[in-house]
């Protein structure tokens, strides 16, 4: 029994900076030896004796005596992060990291940067970095910032196998989107934005929905040439009457008259749905990681998939890292250019460049 207590003293001081408590050693001895329940008035008096002397120790004396008693100190290690599986693997894991390269990374990237890079080693699988660069207008691109992720993905320690920029495709889905308005899955709508969302809203097609493929791909034609920005739009076929209404025919492609894109002046762009869905069948993509907010990416995407008759890839969620107080590239773009901000490493953007 002594030893049994000294045993438990010696264990907790180790564990507690060399001081062993003797509430807990009762705890542990009635825990090996319950029987002793009804003893606990004699028992902790032993206890107590036992405590003082351990703790007058050294922790060196400590462990001395408690391997004297035969026992290994049993230490407990702190458990590692396991990356866990992901599921559905059959042949190689494909896995992209896409931001659109509007300024530098910024925290909220490095968890999707990450831990695609986490899956594509545990699996010895490929790592695309995909510039989703296909807004000329809004979220527009700077050139330098290409560079700038790439440095940034260095300094993460990510070393990507493929590197593709969307805007040096856009001919591959022109293609594509002629394909799906042979297949009856897309069509060009000439409505005003007003007429349609009033359509839309009531569940109800617009006129342009049931002309014929012929009619459509001579559209699909003229928005290169004589259609202007806003003037038409290529939609989607889906579910008229989807509960959502931001899936009910939604927009694939659109004019743009004047690209600020600082590595393409065409006319005509994808937008980040359609360009994402085919590059993530042409390169085979086998798993994404997207933000809970982009969860109805999947399920645009996914009639574009039906159409091609296109298997989609495993999809999981990762939360949005939000840091409060960071702003936004295009917030930031505009206080950098008014000289509120210092630069992309001005330290209060958040940005990886800053932190380097
Ligand atoms: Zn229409």
């Amino acid at each position: 029994m002594k030893d049994k207590i000294l045993k438990h003293a010696l264990l907790n001081a180790i564990s507690y900076k060399g001081k062993a408590s003797a509430k807990v050693v009762l705890n542990k001895l009635l825990s090996e030896l319950p029987h002793l329940k009804d003893k606990i008035k004699v028992i902790i008096k032993d206890i107590e004796k036992v405590v003082k002397e351990v703790n007058k120790l050294s922790h060196e004396e400590q462990k001395n005596q408690l391997e004297s008693l035969g026992i290994k100190q049993e230490i407990k290690k702190p458990q590692e992060r396991q990356i866990p599986d992901l599921i559905n693997v059959k042949n190689k894991v494909v896995m992209r990291f896409a931001p659109n390269p509007n300024g530098p990374l910024s925290l909220g990237h490095c968890r999707p940067a990450l831990w695609n890079w986490f899956f594509v080693q545990k699996y010895k699988g490929t790592y695309i970095l995909r510039f989703d660069d296909t807004d000329p207008k809004v979220k527009i691109p700077i050139k330098e910032a290409y560079d700038w992720i790439k440095e940034d993905l260095v300094w993460l320690g990510v070393k990507p196998t493929k590197i593709v920029i969307q805007s040096s495709r856009l001919k591959t889905y022109y293609k594509y989107a002629e394909e799906l308005i042979k297949l009856d899955g897309a069509y060009v709508c000439t409505c005003s934005p007003e007429s349609w969302k009033k359509l839309v809203d009531s569940k109800k097609p617009c006129i342009c929905r049931s002309l014929k493929k012929e009619e459509n791909l001579k559209r699909f034609k003229s928005m290169f040439k004589t259609y202007k920005e806003g003037e038409a739009v290529l939609r989607i076929k889906t579910d008229i009457s989807h509960p959502n209404p931001a899936i009910r025919d939604w927009p694939a492609f659109r004019i743009v008259d004047k690209s600020n894109h600082p590595l393409s002046k065409e006319k005509v762009w994808p937008l980040l749905n359609f360009a994402s869905a085919i590059d993530d069948h042409e390169f085979k993509v086998t798993h994404i990681l997207r933000g809970i907010d982009l969860s109805i990416s999947d399920d645009r995407q996914k009639y574009i998939y039906n159409y091609f008759k296109w298997t989609y890839p495993e999809t999981m969620y990762n939360g949005k890292l939000l840091v409060s107080g960071i702003k936004s590239s295009s917030e930031a773009r505009e206080m950098i250019s008014k000289g509120e901000l210092s630069g992309w490493d001005d330290p209060r953007l958040g940005t990886i460049k800053a932190l380097r």
